[in-house]
């Protein structure tokens, strides 16, 4: 049987938030949350600058409740969806990506 570590590299979505999810506390989650804000490009998307929102990882946190309107979209160049082989985009008005996947029935 493969361990986590040879599974990771082909691993869905589903499958790499429930590793590492899994294997957390409540504490260590809301650590790796905020690492996560490192990583984000929401800040420097056209769809979100000037608008006045503070918050970020909208893949990981769900949608924005300040804007609405969609200028463009760097998702797919954000590395959180490379390290979480995250496959949508447009977070901030689709919502988290828990809530787009199949771990939300
Ligand atoms: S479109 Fe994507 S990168 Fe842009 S603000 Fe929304 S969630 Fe962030």
């Amino acid at each position: 049987m493969a361990t986590p570590d040879e599974k990771w590299p082909e691993a869905s979505f589903e499958e790499r938030y429930t590793m590492l999810m899994g294997s957390l506390s409540k504490e260590q989650q809301k650590s790796s949350v905020e690492q996560l804000v490192f990583m984000c490009k929401c800040s420097r998307c056209p769809s979100y600058t000037g608008t006045g929102e503070t918050d970020l990882v909208f893949c990981t946190l769900g949608k924005s409740g300040v804007f609405k309107e969609q200028k463009g979209c760097l998702c797919t160049q954000c590395g959180v969806t490379k390290t979480m082989s995250m496959r949508w985009d447009h977070y901030c008005s689709k919502g988290s990506a828990v809530e787009l996947s199949d771990l939300t029935p």
